[in-house]
């Protein structure tokens, strides 16, 4: 990761005006991964691909799998590529869940009603807004993001991401 750490300055100075990449975390956004299996994504994302054309590619601080276990990839304390506009503030969590074929909320719903996962999803965030002094309206999905008060991105770019519409997160949220 040493080559390409040292182009993330690069990236937050372009997109958030920072001069570096830690990060202090203010906003959790969930996502999920369009795949089966963990492995996938982490596969996804350690072969580091440029994304619009830049690096680092597209990661998140954990994967979580459909049995509840949290994988995490990324310090917190570093800024990670997975929302637009709130990388500069945000942890991202990914959890496993592909759509095969179906909308972005059959798959959130598919989430919310496997037990294991969804409740390993809610201690994942309970603890990570306690660490952080999160508050629960400040956990959003990446659907969410471009509404979002901190969003920000000097150079314009906007998501365009269905992942975790307003509806679901409001199930969500009620749980935490
Ligand atoms: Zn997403």
């Amino acid at each position: 990761m040493t080559s390409d750490a040292v182009k993330w300055p690069d990236y937050a100075r372009r997109h958030y005006g920072s001069t570096s990449a830690t990060l202090a975390p203010r906003v959790i956004v969930v996502h999920f991964t369009e795949s089966d299996t963990w492995q996938s994504a982490y596969s996804t994302f350690s072969q580091n691909v440029a994304n619009r054309g830049e690096f680092p590619g597209t990661c998140a601080h954990f994967v979580l799998d459909q049995s509840g276990v949290a994988h995490q990839l990324v310090p917190l304390d570093l800024m990670c590529r997975h929302t637009i506009g709130l990388n500069h503030v945000a942890i991202g969590i990914e959890v496993v869940q592909a759509t095969h074929g179906n909308s972005s909320s059959w798959a959130e719903q598919q989430i919310l009603g496997r037990p294991a996962q969804a409740q390993a999803l809610v201690a994942l965030i309970r603890q990570l807004q306690g660490r952080y002094g999160i508050a629960t309206t400040d956990v959003i999905g990446h659907a969410e993001a471009n509404r979002h008060r901190l969003f920000t991105d000097l150079l314009g770019w906007r998501n365009d991401h269905t992942d975790w519409s307003m509806a679901s997160m409001t199930t969500l949220r009620s749980r935490l």
